[in-house]
């Protein structure tokens, strides 16, 4: 029987390559939801396209003249609006599996949904992880459904854990690009949003892209591992492979090592959480080890990059501390893409956001969520008083 599926976030660049790994699955899986914010143009042609029972869209303005367009051109897809709607599409009864693909916390409740409606998730969406791990994660061993990662190195360390015993795992090695600045001997005030967006290796959306430039996207990884893989962060390693050949390693006590290597292309670890725990055939470019010149690793440099300096401590301290940290990454991120503070400023604005924050402990919820909206606000504060100087 083919797998149903839903994809949160299918305006997104992790949502358009999964329809793009789908395309070429037509035997094996069908779409049945597509949920975007307010993107309707690229909605349109994926509906054309896959034919989904039901989307939805947050913008209830952008909804309204994607329900218009259906009606014009015929079309029997159902369209769900608002705040609530995504939840609504997961909860369908002939949902199998949930792309979580959504940018940034905005997908906590959808996610949330979709588990207590008993269906699999696949997860890209890793501040939502970062957020409220320790509930989603709770909350799908209640529910006995699975969570399988599509992040590129926690898709690889999935793969390397084949020995289930965690007693057995020494460290987790999660490798890096380091992205565009490892290298840079510059000034790093004076780094520009066209700089940041240039990623030498991975084609991403813009806050991910701006993650990997800071190295806050390695730092919210190395959380995202802690939670989804049970492993204390003082055994997360951080390591800089600008080749990204290979994606992650685990090793063992006895002191073997086991690496995950492909050539760097979303669609197969995409494609993984789709069919796991089947491999199915993907055409993508073969690695060639008689080609592969070098492959080199170099220790992160935390004064040049204090974003994973703070996600290290935060991870040590949790309870409602990444959550803090998260949301005041997602608000400086987007003051930097709007050219209101500089590179620099976005780990000021976290750290101080971070430091200010009183931990609650034993967190449930509605603490989780709590702490996200009192750090935005408090990150917003930080930055206009910042513009004020
Ligand atoms: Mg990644």
């Amino acid at each position: 029987m083919k797998k149903r599926i839903v994809i949160l976030g299918s305006s997104g660049s992790i949502g358009m390559q999964t329809l793009d790994v789908i395309s070429d699955m037509k035997n094996d899986i069908c779409v049945v939801g597509l949920a975007v914010n307010f993107n309707i143009q690229i909605l349109k042609i994926q509906i054309k396209k896959f034919k989904p029972v039901a989307v939805s869209v947050c913008n209830s303005i952008a909804a309204k003249n994607l329900k218009k367009w259906c009606f014009l051109n015929n079309i029997k897809t159902c369209v769900y609006s608002g705040n609530n709607a995504s939840e609504k599409l997961v909860v369908m009864p002939n949902v199998d599996m949930v792309i979580a693909a959504m940018v940034g916390t905005v997908g906590l409740k959808a996610i949330i949904a979709a588990i207590a409606a008993r269906k699999n998730i696949a997860i890209a969406n890793k501040e939502v992880i970062v957020m409220a791990g320790k509930y989603i994660m709770n909350l799908a061993t209640k529910n006995n459904i699975s969570i399988i990662p599509i992040d590129s190195e926690h898709s690889a360390i999935f793969q390397c854990r084949v020995y289930d015993k965690y007693s057995q795992i020494k460290k987790i090695i999660l490798t890096a690009s380091g992205g565009p600045f490892y290298k840079y001997k510059k000034d790093f005030s004076k780094i520009t949003v066209n700089q940041t967006l240039k990623h030498p290796i991975w084609n991403m959306g813009k806050k991910i892209t701006v993650d990997s430039a800071t190295l806050m996207n390695k730092g919210l990884e190395v959380i995202e591992a802690s939670i989804l893989f049970g492993i204390p962060v003082s055994k997360i390693e951080v390591v800089i492979h600008p080749q990204s050949i290979i994606h992650s390693m685990v090793e063992y006590i006895d002191g073997s090592v086991i690496a995950y290597l492909s050539n760097p292309d979303m669609r197969l670890p995409i494609q993984y959480a789709l069919t796991y725990p089947e491999k199915l055939f993907l055409n993508i470019k073969p690695l060639n080890f008689l080609k592969i010149k070098k492959l080199q690793f170099y220790k992160p440099n935390f004064d040049k990059f204090p974003c994973l300096d703070i996600a290290y401590y935060v991870a040590k301290k949790g309870y409602t501390l990444p959550a803090v940290m998260n949301a005041a990454n997602e608000i400086s991120v987007e003051a930097f893409l709007n050219k209101k503070i500089r590179f620099t400023d976005i780990a000021r604005i976290i750290k101080k956001t971070v430091m200010e924050h009183k931990i609650l402990k034993n967190p449930d919820l509605k603490s989780f969520v709590n702490a996200d909206l009192w750090a935005r606000n408090h990150a917003k504060k930080i930055i206009k008083a910042l513009l004020n100087e």
